[in-house]
């Protein structure tokens, strides 16, 4: 019984992992048009609703339970570091408390939320392995909508290992990345400059919260996104891209490989996030590196990566050591492009908006891992900061530093253009 869910899992897994990997991904975030308010309400109307949930037990065995009102679908798989338990669902609204699914027994964290239109997910993240003993729907006795029940014990690393193993769910995502790589560049427009706006988080990940509104940084990094594309629109020979266009869960290599297949030829990623010292506040460019510039910076780059565990990823091993030496030529010269990119964004928002000090900084964020397309992160300000909650919120402030972004990409295309390429 056990064992025949865990294989049932595994294939529905890889399954999973191609579909909404490649198929379901791009149709969400680049179908014509992006979503538009009818197509969201459209949606709304077929969610499944979960209206109750509860979480009980100890170190040893713990029961999660939700509540739903039509017959949930479910497939579970297990991933590795960090130690997660993840049950795919279709799409969901989620209308209980989030206290009802605090962490507790053996899950240190739990999460759920949507993935894109059409599928929902919930993470459980182990506070020590742990694997699922039983995992079924019940319709309930009064006859009200149906509970998944979830029963997790205790088991030791080594089992939890090979459960992770026998899933062969890390082949399949990497195959799913070098299928969607294989295909990059197909109907980039030749003529065109191709920037990818990259609006942080979304789904599941909200990412981080206002000081005072509690406002999440995925629907701010959106509503700036949305306005910078409009800006970009407007610029004669530049074709501007969303990653997302809707509050949808995106992996860190899924916003790098979406960029590349639309031909980007510069990767914008825009956040808001929090720090620990709420007087700290201002705009910052970020550029990849292996070696953080600052402390700061690291503990930003290690927060946002952790997207991918919020979002539960599994993430294929570390990308391997660059040998090849025109890749790694490629990369230098992307590098260079990436920094001179971060110069003018400081350079055109110098004297026009709040930069906090040293406003170029780098850390190894995953989102700009792409050794062919320049790119940069940009903290518009920080959600732990009262004043810089105020204007992320303000729709004059999101207009004027789009509009200064704009400024900055053509400073930065001056010389190119200059030179004829
Ligand atoms: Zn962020």
């Amino acid at each position: 019984m056990i064992l025949a869910f865990v294989q049932s899992a595994a294939e529905n897994a890889s399954r999973f992992g191609r579909i909404a990997g490649v198929v379901l991904m791009f149709g969400a975030a680049f179908g014509a048009g992006g979503q538009t308010a009818g197509a969201v309400s459209a949606q709304a109307s077929t969610l499944m609703v979960a209206y109750a949930a509860r979480v009980a037990g100890d170190d040893a065995r713990t029961r999660v339970v939700l509540d739903f009102d039509t017959r949930p679908t479910f497939e579970a798989r297990y991933i590795a570091n960090p130690d997660r338990i993840v049950v795919d669902l279709p799409a969901t609204a989620f209308a209980f408390a989030e206290s009802d699914l605090k962490a507790t027994g053996l899950f240190r964290d739990i999460r759920y939320g949507s993935m894109d239109a059409s599928s929902a997910r919930l993470v459980l993240t182990a506070q020590r392995p742990a694997k699922l003993v039983s995992a079924e729907v019940l319709a309930n006795e009064d006859g009200k909508g149906f509970r998944l029940v979830l029963d997790a014990e205790l088991i030791p690393q080594q089992d939890f290992d090979r459960l992770v193993k026998e899933q062969a769910w890390d082949a399949q995502t990497e195959a799913t990345a070098v299928a969607a790589d294989e295909v990059a560049a197909i109907g980039a427009p030749q003529d065109e400059y191709v920037i990818a706006i990259d609006a942080g988080h979304g789904g599941i990940d909200a990412g981080a919260a206002g000081a005072t509104t509690k406002t999440p940084e995925k629907d701010i990094t959106l509503a700036f996104a949305r306005i910078l594309l409009e800006k970009l629109q407007k610029e004669p020979g530049i074709h501007a891209v969303m990653t997302r266009d809707g509050d949808q869960f995106l992996s860190l290599s899924q916003r790098v490989v979406l960029a590349r297949q639309k031909g980007a030829n510069l990767l914008i990623s825009l956040h808001a996030d929090t720090l620990r010292q709420g007087d700290i506040r201002g705009a910052t460019v970020y550029t990849i590196s292996d070696k953080a510039s600052d402390h700061m910076a690291a503990q930003l780059a290690e927060r946002e990566n952790f997207s991918d565990a919020i979002g539960g990823v599994a993430h294929s091993d570390e990308p391997s050591e660059v040998t090849d030496i025109l890749l790694d030529l490629t990369r230098r010269e992307t590098q260079a492009f990436s920094i001179s990119m971060a110069q003018a964004v400081v350079g055109s928002f110098e004297g026009q908006i709040g930069l906090i000090n040293n406003p170029h900084r780098y850390a190894g964020f995953r989102v700009l891992q792409a050794h062919d397309v320049p790119s940069i992160l940009l903290e518009l300000g920080f959600l732990s900061n009262n004043e810089d909650e105020k204007l992320l919120l303000d729709p004059v402030w999101r207009d004027k530093v789009a509009g200064l972004m704009v400024e900055a990409i053509r400073r930065y295309r001056a010389p190119v253009l200059a030179n004829g390429g």
